[in-house]
């Protein structure tokens, strides 16, 4: 079995085996969060991506440095600070502070080097004076700089533009710069260097220009390349940041140093909630606060955000949580009869797995591994997890399994939990209450007799008592909710 890792490049739309360029470390950034409330579960469904990612390339063997920045200076941030009446440093201290907890909970790694945005102005400004020496900026009348997107053939080739589109909507220029936003339809020069407007009020900076503060996309690649060097192996962020973002990005680093920027681009889909795009006046917008308000646990939404394939859009519902929950306990369930019969304890798991060669010790979780190298299919390889779950829990009810098995499958179980970050629960030992029992007894003559209305009817029942019924081929088990 090949163990590297390979995923799908947005800008060659291959699927590329990754290994590290300078055959020592992977190098790959991540575009942070910026840095004014809460990060919402759609951002989050994008870090837990590449949270596995980043563990499935080391658990493959190979070393990573991990850049992931905080934007802690753009429109957002200036705004919501002077409306709360705090500096922009206190505002956003707490914000990041807030987001790191969040990260914490969700069993996020943390990256080798988090730079922020603000610390690097003097980078920013020396990569925006370089791009002004080489051709591709301009100083605009009111001091702020522009990158001249005309300068750089090439743009457009990560999302795809189309050539004509670039050159004929070019005159829009200065009027579309006034975000640090825009779409392809108002495509135009893009900001470097915004020149101090008094709605900043005390937010801005010296530069060779006068004062002010960067753009958005200039901290980047500034970041990028200042940890990373000029080319590095890997870039990524959510699909929203293909265009603008990433694209001003390339044309940035790619225009002041003549090298590739990046070797590979891995974009996450979005996250919806109840099917629709999250936003704050549909009410769907949920944080990692508001799920755990709802009763439900960091490590059971980390389940729900990283089942579906990264490529796909993925629907989130509060049913899908209610099924993590049960999905946890299962394997933690499992976990726990293995290490019972190998008398081995969590902390065992260094011991037990050689990480030098994991992939021989990975039994009947082999498939689930291959999954996960196969372009990140976690959803495929949860599939092939419960596969061997149930072949698992079937011998460990028939007493098939021995020491020497039970460490073998111990094992593979946790490399995979480990590759995928989950932290298990303890499991329940509740005792089922008899009335429980009863309507729960109820359901299973209903299925036999294919009465599917009154056995669902029970099912909702037994919910409404608190515990989950989960179906296997002639019996049955309760989880509480
Ligand atoms: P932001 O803080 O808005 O810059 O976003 C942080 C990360 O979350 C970026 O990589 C975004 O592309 C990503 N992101 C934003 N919305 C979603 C969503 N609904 N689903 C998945 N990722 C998202
Ligand atoms: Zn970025």
């Amino acid at each position: 079995m090949n163990n590297t890792l390979r995923i799908f490049d947005t800008q060659s739309s291959q699927l590329k085996e990754l290994k590290p360029s300078d055959n020592k470390k992977y190098r790959f950034y991540c575009c942070g969060p910026t840095v004014y409330g809460p990060a919402h579960i759609g951002n989050f469904r994008t870090f837990l991506i590449q949270d596995v990612f980043r563990r499935v390339m080391e658990l493959s063997g190979i070393e990573t440095i991990h850049v992931r920045n905080i934007t802690d200076v753009d429109d957002k941030t200036i705004r919501q600070s002077q409306q709360e009446g705090k500096t922009l440093r206190e505002f956003t201290d707490y914000w990041r502070d807030y987001f790191h907890i969040d990260c914490k909970l969700l069993n996020i790694l943390p990256p080798h080097y988090e730079p922020s945005a603000v610390a690097l102005i003097p980078d920013q400004i020396r990569l925006i004076e370089r791009l002004i020496e080489t051709g591709h900026a301009y100083i605009s009348p009111d001091n702020s700089v522009y990158y001249n997107i005309s300068s750089f053939p090439e743009y457009g080739k990560l999302s795809n533009l189309d050539q004509d589109e670039i050159s004929t909507t070019k005159e829009s220029q200065l009027e579309a710069n006034i975000s640090d936003e825009y779409s392809k339809e108002s495509l135009a020069d893009f900001a470097l260097w915004k020149s101090k407007k008094p709605e900043d009020g005390p937010n801005s900076w010296d530069s060779p220009w006068g004062e002010g503060r960067p753009g958005w996309h200039i901290e980047c690649s500034t970041m990028s390349m200042k940890y990373l060097g000029e080319t590095i192996d890997l870039h990524s962020g959510g699909v929203d940041l293909i265009f603008p973002h990433h694209e001003n990005e390339i044309a940035q680093s790619e225009g002041a140093t003549g090298k590739t920027f990046s070797e590979t681009w891995f974009h996450i889909n979005h996250l919806l909630v109840d099917g629709h795009k999250m936003s704050k006046s549909l009410g769907n917008l949920y944080t990692v606060k508001d799920i755990m308000n709802k009763g439900y646990t960091p490590a059971e939404l980390r389940y729900v955000l990283i089942s579906g394939h990264y490529r796909k859009q993925l629907n989130f519902t509060f049913d899908s949580l209610v099924a993590s929950r049960q999905a946890l306990n299962r394997i933690s369930r499992v976990r726990k009869e293995l290490q019972d019969i190998c008398s081995a304890k969590d902390s065992s798991y260094e011991e037990l797995v050689k990480r030098d060669n994991i992939k021989e010790n990975l039994g009947r979780f082999g498939h689930a591994w291959e999954a996960l190298l196969d372009n990140l299919n976690t959803a495929k390889a949860l599939g092939f997890v419960f596969t061997s779950i149930h072949q698992i829990e079937n011998d460990l009810l028939e007493s098939r399994i021995g020491i020497d098995k039970a460490k073998e499958d111990l094992t593979g179980l946790l490399i995979f939990i480990n590759a995928i970050g989950l932290e298990l629960p303890e499991p329940l030992e509740v005792e089922v209450p008899d009335d429980v029992k009863v309507l729960a007894d109820d359901r299973l003559s209903a299925r036999k007799q294919k009465d599917w209305s009154k056995a669902d009817e029970l099912r909702q029942s037994i919910f409404k008592k608190g515990w989950i019924v989960n179906d296997s081929k002639d019996s049955y088990d309760l989880f509480p909710r």
